[in-house]
């Protein structure tokens, strides 16, 4: 991935974007960085940690997934969401307590098969959500870009804003969302939902999800979303 100026990198980044956001914020379409994910490059410029990059990639962590997020992966790629290392809530999947008690006790270089990411297959050795890994994920090089740090908090506050007003489209109260945003920083679920209502509400929120404009995200948002971005 080479540098280059600052809106060049950020206009790269939105390309690098998952096929959701990329909808809300638009940009110049240029090429996307050269990265070796599937391979990935951090093997061979990384080599005294070669091995350990080839096995865990850089998925030792668990991301949020905002409810729309888990409505698309559902109706793709059927699957059982519930894990010891996640909690289910209406606002999306988030990493629990134990998962993150485990992950800031362990330092970087022994972080992995116990801190894989939910999604990633560690036979396979790759994510299984590829064109729905979230922002953070899709704003994350391995080295240093100009404004990734700034993309990086923009994506994921429109996925948490769009996942907190699926919530509220979907009939639950203001209360209810301030719980779960305190669950998202916490990782401490106030609320056992049930497993059956979760899922109804992840493809719900994804049904609803694909109606939305740039300009409605926008308005919920206190930052410039629009192609005026990459400025
Ligand atoms: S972004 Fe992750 S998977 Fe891709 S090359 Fe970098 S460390 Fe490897
Ligand atoms: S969503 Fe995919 S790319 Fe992101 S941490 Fe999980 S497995 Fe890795």
């Amino acid at each position: 991935m080479s540098n280059a100026s600052p809106s060049g990198s950020l206009k790269r980044m939105i390309n690098h974007l998952n096929s959701i956001l990329r909808q809300w914020i638009t940009a110049e379409d240029l090429k996307p960085p050269e990265l070796d994910c599937a391979g990935c490059s951090m093997a061979i410029t990384d080599p005294l940690n070669g091995e350990r990059w080839r096995k865990n990639k850089c998925c030792t962590f668990q991301p949020f997934f905002p409810n729309f997020y888990l409505g698309a992966i559902l109706n793709d790629f059927p699957r059982e969401l519930a894990s010891a290392q996640v909690y289910l809530g209406p606002l999306g999947m988030i990493a629990n307590e134990d998962f993150r008690a485990r992950w800031l006790t362990t330092v970087e270089e022994f972080k992995g098969e116990n801190h894989h990411c939910f999604f990633y297959d560690h036979h396979q050795r790759k994510c299984t959500v590829w064109a729905f890994r979230p922002g953070e994920c899709s704003t994350y090089f391995c080295q240093p870009v100009a404004r990734a740090a700034e993309m990086s908090h923009k994506t994921f506050a429109v996925e948490s804003a769009v996942a907190q007003m699926a919530m509220i489209e979907l009939g639950y109260s203001p209360d209810d969302v301030s719980r779960e945003v305190e669950t998202l920083n916490s990782g401490v679920g106030s609320k056992d939902w049930s497993y059956e209502k979760v899922l109804t509400v992840y493809r719900r929120s994804w049904e609803w999800s694909q109606e939305l404009q740039p300009k409605q995200i926008q308005q919920w948002l206190d930052f410039d979303i629009l192609g005026r971005v990459a400025r």
